[in-house]
């Protein structure tokens, strides 16, 4: 797990390492690349290519740092993505939070190179970001084995993903967490609060030894618990 500081917040991206390649999951806001990419070196990436990018969903602080990545990755890494989330990240699509005004408000906060560099890949794209699709369900012959679990709410194609070797599960946001502590889906950017608690309860069955959220880190107590409990608030 990464530590992104980005002044108001740390986002927590994942990295996994194998002896050929690594793989990210996530990739921080726009003009977040270099950032990310010098805490994967520090973790150790050494000179491996990158060899997929797994995006849980199609929020801006999750596939902002997309571009960078991929022009500072020489080989051509897959990029996944659920095909409910597939289109607003290719561009075909509108990103269900991202008003025409407020993304454009948004990127006017950021350096030109970079504002330029996110219009072209997302508002016109000279071909699809994303390249492989998730199906629930899906086992990726990644990191000794990461299955794919389709959990909606917090957008229609979100994804949390499961490490077997290390039983941990990337919760993306499906749930945010706070001092070591699941707190459930943020409700002002979840707009199907039924459904995303019900995407925590099928969590909740699996057998978990630590969690990570993309906004709260690592949870190591009784995630099981804390989801099946979350997901009964209604
Ligand atoms: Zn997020």
């Amino acid at each position: 797990m990464l530590e992104l500081n980005l002044g108001p917040a740390t986002l927590s991206p994942v990295i996994l390492i194998e002896d050929d390649a690594w793989t990210l999951i996530d990739t921080g806001m726009p003009g977040s690349a270099p950032a990310l990419l010098e805490l994967a070196k520090q973790a150790g990436i050494g000179d491996r290519p990158l060899r997929a990018i797994l995006l849980t969903h199609q929020d801006i602080d999750h596939i902002g740092g997309l571009p960078g990545i991929l022009s500072a990755s020489e080989a051509a890494p897959l990029v996944y993505a659920h095909p409910d989330d597939e289109g607003a990240i290719n561009g075909t699509a509108p990103m269900i939070k991202m008003t025409p005004e407020r993304l454009s408000g948004f990127l006017q906060q950021v350096p030109e190179s970079v504002r330029l560099q996110f219009e072209e890949t997302f508002l016109r794209p000279s071909r699809p970001n994303v390249n492989r699709t998730f199906a629930d369900g899906e086992l990726l012959p990644i990191g000794g084995g990461l299955t794919v679990i389709h959990t909606p709410g917090h957008t229609p194609g979100h994804v949390s993903l499961y490490h077997h070797a290390s039983k941990t599960l990337i919760l993306g946001d499906a749930s945010v967490a706070r001092d070591g502590e699941l707190k459930g889906p943020n409700p002002p950017v979840t707009p199907d609060m039924e459904l995303a608690l019900e995407s925590l309860k099928k969590l909740s069955e699996i057998d978990i030894a630590q969690a990570v959220c993309y906004h709260g880190g690592l949870v190591r107590e009784g995630v099981q618990a804390q989801l099946a409990r979350l997901s009964e608030r209604s």
